[in-house]
């Protein structure tokens, strides 16, 4: 029988954009996906949970597991350390699973780097910087300081934007959920290609 393999989607986009929110709306319309939890040593949201958005652990132990080599990528992001840990993400594919991620411009640059055969990606974001600013207001989770810094960010991760197979403007949740929802069937149908040698000799019966 012919081993599954998985596909990855990156989601990358400012803090705020509505990244989460979209990903609420459309699982009911993906199947058979994994989303990979991050880990951080940023401090909880209210209403967050420890196992479902994020493991949530301090800087010793966040580095100790750098030198472990148990990231598949890691960056500083608003002055926290986020990272993909390696082994569920390992589980995932082999399963052949939609392993989806949602991580920083420079998270996409190394899993890029890696495993670039299987990645697709798209950049979301709001209309405009404003917008954004509104958005991290309204949410009323972070203070005036964290809410800067991540509109300073902001700034500078749209410039990357043309580095993403897909761009989603998130102004209507409906449409930008369900251009998201595309993008996750296309990448599903794409992941067909990733086992040259096993769809051959399946093909040919031998
Ligand atoms: P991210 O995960 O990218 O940091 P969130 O999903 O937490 O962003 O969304 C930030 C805020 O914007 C939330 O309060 C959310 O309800 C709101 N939001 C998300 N999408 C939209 C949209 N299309 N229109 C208006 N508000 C939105
Ligand atoms: P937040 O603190 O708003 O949850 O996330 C802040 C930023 O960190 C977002 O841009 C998010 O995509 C990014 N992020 C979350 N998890 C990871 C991760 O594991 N790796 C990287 N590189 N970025 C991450």
């Amino acid at each position: 029988m012919m081993e599954k393999k998985g596909a990855i989607l990156i989601l990358s986009g400012p803090s705020g954009c509505g990244k989460s929110t979209l990903l609420k709306n459309v699982y009911k319309d993906i199947s058979d996906y994994y989303f990979s939890i991050s880990t951080t040593t940023r401090e909880p949201r209210v209403g967050e949970k420890e196992g479902v958005d994020y493991l949530f652990v301090s800087k010793e132990e966040f580095e100790e597991d750098i030198k472990n080599g148990h990231f598949l990528e890691w960056a500083e992001v608003h002055g926290n350390y986020y990272g993909t840990s390696l082994k569920p993400i390992n589980k995932a594919l082999k399963k052949g699973k939609l392993v989806i991620f949602d991580i920083d411009v420079q998270g996409h640059e190394i899993v890029r780097k890696k495993l670039n055969d299987i990645v697709t990606s798209v950049f979301i974001t709001t209309p405009t910087l404003d917008e954004l600013e509104r958005r991290l207001t309204d949410r009323k989770t972070d203070s005036y300081a964290v809410i800067s810094k991540r509109l300073e960010n902001a700034r500078y991760e749209i410039k990357s934007f043309q580095k993403y197979d897909y761009f989603i403007v998130n102004d209507d949740l409906e449409k930008a959920s369900k251009e998201l929802v595309a993008i996750a069937n296309i990448t599903r149908i794409k992941a067909k290609l990733y086992d040259k040698d096993e769809i051959i000799s399946n093909w040919l019966d031998i």
